[in-house]
């Protein structure tokens, strides 16, 4: 029986693969070794007995016996803190979800590739804080990644049979999220919920809000980098509003492979948790006569700060991922606690790349793992610094 792990379950990827396991047969067609949540216990313990889990992790140790009353008497496991669920990454399974939100998704990742088996990686903060040395080890350990982002996935599915090398450019749409109709100055007045009204797709909220700000599109520039290798000016952003065309790839003849289906991430969940094969998904299937009209146009970069300053990451790579990721989440804590406004997310992460490369060498061929967590750890205490000076 085929082995897995949901990392993150109790989120808004955790539940969709949950979905899919469940409709796929749950206990009966897979043995679950863990599921991990944040503070959702009750989430997570539901989720733990339904799967029949040998172990549930929480990140929360406070909530560390919630979880225990909650699975007195099943015989499944738990524990609590990054430690515990870093552990729980070390026991072997074939395939492991990888949906913990931001850097914190980067330990266990790094931990389940050791198995040699397949990562379903949702997880984009790790390849934009430590792409080569994931990519590194998954190819060193013989571990297969594959990408659960819907444009990623698009990306590689358009790619099966196909030489990297004849790739031209790889073009990722971005729905332009719930901002994207608003005057430019009215952005910097705009609201957390105006932020999470996002008109496609139902995600979780650090991501919506990445989404409106197009940091999330920025990541992800610099995932599709990563992941498939590609020189960064052969990276281009589209906005597409309604969201059916997940990305594309454009190949040196001129054609362009297009991935198009409906916003759900039960798509690029399922194929990852399939492949190499496709089966029979329970998405919305598209009416392409009723649709009649797809639209694009290019994203307007002085709206779009994020997306000026990813393209400054990859030419700088090494450590200034995981410093542009981290001062991105605490300049996101700062905004959804009112602290600070929409538009000045983008202020902070600038001011804190340029602070942490004048104290550290951003700039590095090798990289440790330690040195990563170290970068991402300066970056949160500079961009704190600087989120309240400015609050
Ligand atoms: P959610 O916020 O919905 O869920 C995050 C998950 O991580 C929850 O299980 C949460 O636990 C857990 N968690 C939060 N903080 C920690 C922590 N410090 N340590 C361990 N676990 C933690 O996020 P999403 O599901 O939206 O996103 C997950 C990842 O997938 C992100 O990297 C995102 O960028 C990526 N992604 C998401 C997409 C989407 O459609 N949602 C699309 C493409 C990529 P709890 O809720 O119990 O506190």
């Amino acid at each position: 029986m085929r082995t897995i792990s949901i990392f993150g379950a109790t989120g808004s990827i955790g539940e969709s693969t949950f979905d899919l396991i469940t409709r796929a047969g749950g206990p009966e067609a897979f043995r679950t070794v863990a599921v991990t949540g944040g503070r959702n216990v009750a989430r997570l313990a539901e989720m733990a007995r339904a799967l029949r889990a040998e172990v549930a992790v929480c990140a929360d140790e406070s909530c560390l016996p919630a979880l225990r009353d909650a699975l007195a008497g099943t015989g499944v496991e738990v524990a609590a803190g990054d430690a515990a669920i870093a552990e729980a990454a070390d026991r072997p399974a074939d395939w492991v979800m990888s949906a913990i939100v931001g850097a914190a998704g980067l330990v266990p990742g790094m931990r389940a590739l050791r198995h040699g088996g397949r990562l379903a990686l949702a997880n984009k903060e790790s390849l934009v804080t430590a792409g080569p040395l994931l990519m590194g080890e998954a190819r060193r350990l013989g571990a297969t990644i594959l990408p659960v982002d819907s444009e990623h996935s698009a990306i590689f599915q358009a790619l099966v049979g196909e030489e990297i090398a004849a790739v031209e450019r790889i073009i990722l749409t971005a729905s332009g999220g719930a901002l994207r109709d608003w005057p430019l100055e009215a952005l910097a007045r705009a609201t957390v919920a105006e932020a999470l009204a996002h008109p496609n797709w139902a995600m979780g909220q650090r991501i919506t809000i990445d989404s409106a700000s197009m940091f999330n599109k920025a990541l992800e520039v610099i995932e599709t980098r990563e992941f498939f290798g590609v020189e960064p000016d052969q990276i281009e952003v589209i906005i597409h509003p309604e969201s059916l065309i997940h990305s594309m790839v454009g190949f040196q003849d001129g054609a362009i492979m297009a991935h198009m289906g409906a916003p759900d991430m039960r798509h690029s969940i399922g194929y990852a948790l399939n492949w190499p094969d496709r089966a029979a998904l329970p998405v919305a299937r598209l009416d392409l006569a009723q649709i009649a009209t797809l639209t694009f146009r290019a994203p307007d970069l002085a709206r779009y700060p994020a997306l000026r300053l990813c393209r400054e990451v990859m030419r700088v790579r090494g450590l200034s991922g995981a410093v542009f990721n981290a001062a991105k989440e605490i300049a996101l804590d700062h905004f959804l606690a009112g602290g600070i406004g929409f538009m000045e997310m983008s202020g902070i992460v600038e001011e804190t790349l340029a602070r942490v490369s004048s104290e550290l060498c951003l700039e590095r061929d090798v990289m440790t793992l330690e040195d990563i967590l170290g970068a991402d750890h300066l970056a949160r205490v500079r961009a704190g610094e600087i989120a309240r000076a400015r609050g």
